[in-house]
């Protein structure tokens, strides 16, 4: 059953979440802010993750894979307005 969440929070989770797996080597890779729109290859309108920084310690990875549980696991509120993305 997923949880009704804000794109907000969802970040937010995101963020803790990257914080326990994030190599110690890397310095530099942040949570990328989910947007509102069309995701690439589908019709559907959902929130959608750009992929992060391509870094040699596989953050864009570890980020890809913790939206897809994210999105599995939470249920990411529609912005207000239609145009509307978080940031
Ligand atoms: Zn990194």
């Amino acid at each position: 059953m997923s949880k009704p969440i804000s794109a907000e929070d969802v970040h937010d989770f995101m963020v803790a979440e990257f914080a326990k797996v994030r190599p110690a080597q890397c310095k530099t890779c942040v949570v990328p802010k989910p947007f509102w729109g069309p995701s690439p290859g589908s019709v559907s309108v959902y929130w959608y993750m750009e992929p992060g920084t391509n870094c040699p310690y596989g953050c864009r990875q570890l980020i890809a894979q913790i939206w897809a549980r994210a999105t599995t696991d939470f249920n990411i509120t529609a912005p207000a307005s239609r145009t509307a993305t978080v940031g």
